[in-house]
């Protein structure tokens, strides 16, 4: 796996690269792959971490010290008390409500100085920071040490440009009918969207000021790492950079660089179900006849909306993997599922309860469609693993990953649901009924001419995806020239 490359000459310092994600799984997973292709190209690599957050992802550290590669895991204590959280809270999907989320990023801008001290401490001086796009603090880190400083966004390019043009023109503030169509302008096609359904504001107590110190933050990092490749989203990144004026690196699908059974098993918590039942229960069903059913580590539709998608999953006759987060957290949920549900699909449904190995399942070549909540780490993994899939977006930008998936790419069925719910208030509706959910499964897994088209170029995008990862490949020539970009600024500053 180690591709090293030597830079300029065989004396060239080692760089050390500083990875600081935000601690939410949708943006820490990406970033641990990304450390894992980074070191395998010869990077010394720092992961900033909490202590909660490093136990979740012991696993990992594990295989990652088992496997030798130049990585250090840096815990540093998480400020919860400073900032009024409660002990342990070291994760998003962890807070009370998100009314705390203000504090929580409060928290981590507190980690600036312990993060100064730390690096200070190293033999290895740091060559570039790595921070998440919500680390806006990380660039007094960066003048510090004086060096580069790269913003990585878990958006996708399509949905980067889209929230781009939405905020600089204000879109978000032209109307106040939720259901007004709004055209996106300069974009590079035609697209509309919903006001209801547009990402802007992060919504929440506190976070208007956060709001602008990501855009000022903008004006301060010196380029942006995205977890995409050329094929599925050139367009779109090509316009993204020149609106935001600098250099935008695409080096995905990070998410291949899982090879092996086990490192797919690993990512993000540590998985609720026996990884080789799982495969044997996959290994048990025809290719290409499964649905994949999950939406992600944050949304929690409400136990009514379960049932719905548990009735439209066995109406469908298909089988399916469904994760769901219900156990002690829905005792009614459970209780549905053990009066009958559970035995009625037994023999071809399966259902995880807590944190599936979703890598590792959509690579399996049972796995013939995927019901996604269109996170960008979702849609990507779907869209490399070759899959067509069901979109039902709930929040933040998953809407236009879904106009991605279902108008552009063509790759997706809608499962027509039109209001965006809000990540951390209980909604009180059911939006999707089990006939719709029936209907979009139906209509994915069809073996009619339109199906077999939308599996074709489902599958068409996943080769496109692997081959952008492989050496020659359009990601993976984007790592060589940003460690090379870093090494030639090392050398410079020397
Ligand atoms: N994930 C997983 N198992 C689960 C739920 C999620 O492995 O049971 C992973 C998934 O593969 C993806 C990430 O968690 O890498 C979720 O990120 P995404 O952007 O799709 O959604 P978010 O959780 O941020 O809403």
């Amino acid at each position: 796996m180690t591709n090293q490359i030597v830079i300029n000459g065989r004396d060239d310092p080692k760089p050390h690269f500083v990875l600081v994600p935000l601690m939410a799984q949708g943006h820490t997973i990406p970033m641990i792959d990304m450390a894992r292709l980074l070191a395998g190209r010869g990077v010394h690599v720092s992961v900033i971490t909490t202590p909660v957050n490093a136990a979740r992802i012991k696993t990992v550290i594990e295989r990652v010290k088992a496997s030798q590669l130049s990585i250090e895991f840096v815990p540093l204590p998480f400020p919860c008390s400073a900032v009024g959280l409660p002990e342990g809270c070291e994760n998003i999907d962890t807070l009370p409500s998100k009314d705390h989320l203000h504090s929580f990023l409060d928290a981590c801008a507190l980690l600036r100085e312990p993060l100064i001290l730390h690096l200070k401490e190293q033999k290895l001086h740091p060559s570039c920071i790595i921070s998440d796009v919500c680390h806006t603090w990380t660039g007094d880190v960066a003048q510090e040490f004086r060096i580069p400083r790269f913003a990585f966004n878990g958006f996708g390019g399509f949905s980067l440009l889209c929230r781009h043009i939405i905020l600089t023109n204000e879109l978000d503030k032209k109307t106040s009918d939720e259901m007004e169509v709004i055209v996106m302008p300069g974009f590079p096609h035609h697209l509309e969207l919903l006001k209801a359904q547009m990402p802007g504001s992060f919504g929440g107590r506190g976070m208007e000021k956060f709001a602008e110190e990501l855009k000022a933050d903008q004006q301060r990092f010196d380029g942006m790492l995205v977890n995409t490749f050329d094929d599925l989203e050139a367009l779109y990144i090509e316009s993204f950079q020149k609106a935001i004026g600098k250099k935008v690196w695409t080096i995905g699908p990070m998410s291949l660089y899982n090879k092996d059974v086990a490192d797919m098993a690993a990512r993000g918590n540590l998985a609720s179900i026996d990884e080789n039942h799982c495969l044997r229960w996959l290994d048990s069903m025809k290719p290409n006849s499964v649905i994949y059913v999950s939406f992600g580590s944050l949304a929690s539709p409400i136990p009514p909306q379960l049932v719905e998608i548990g009735l439209g999953l066995e109406a469908s006759n298909h089988p399916f993997i469904w994760v769901i987060r219900a156990g002690d957290k829905s005792p009614e949920v459970e209780k549905w599922l053990s009066e009958g549900f559970e035995e009625r699909v037994r023999s071809r449904g399966l259902i995880i309860r807590g944190w599936a190995p979703q890598v590792m399942i959509l690579s399996h070549p049972a796995i013939g469609g995927f019901m996604t909540h269109c996170g960008w780490n979702s849609t990507l993994e779907g869209v490399t693993a070759g899959v067509p899939m069901v979109t039902w977006p709930h929040f933040a930008e998953q809407f236009v990953n879904e106009k991605l998936l279902v108008e552009v790419l063509k790759i997706g069925v809608a499962v027509g649901v039109k209001k965006m719910t809000r990540w951390g208030v209980e909604s009180s509706e059911v939006l999707v009924k089990k006939d719709d959910v029936q209907k979009a499964v139906s209509t994915l897994m069809d073996e009619g001419e339109d199906g077999v088209e939308r599996r074709k170029r489902a599958r068409e995008m996943g080769k496109k995806a692997r081959k952008a990862m492989e050496e020659g490949g359009s990601s993976y020539e984007n790592m060589t020239l940003l460690i090379k970009q870093v090494q030639t600024d090392m050398l410079q500053l020397a």
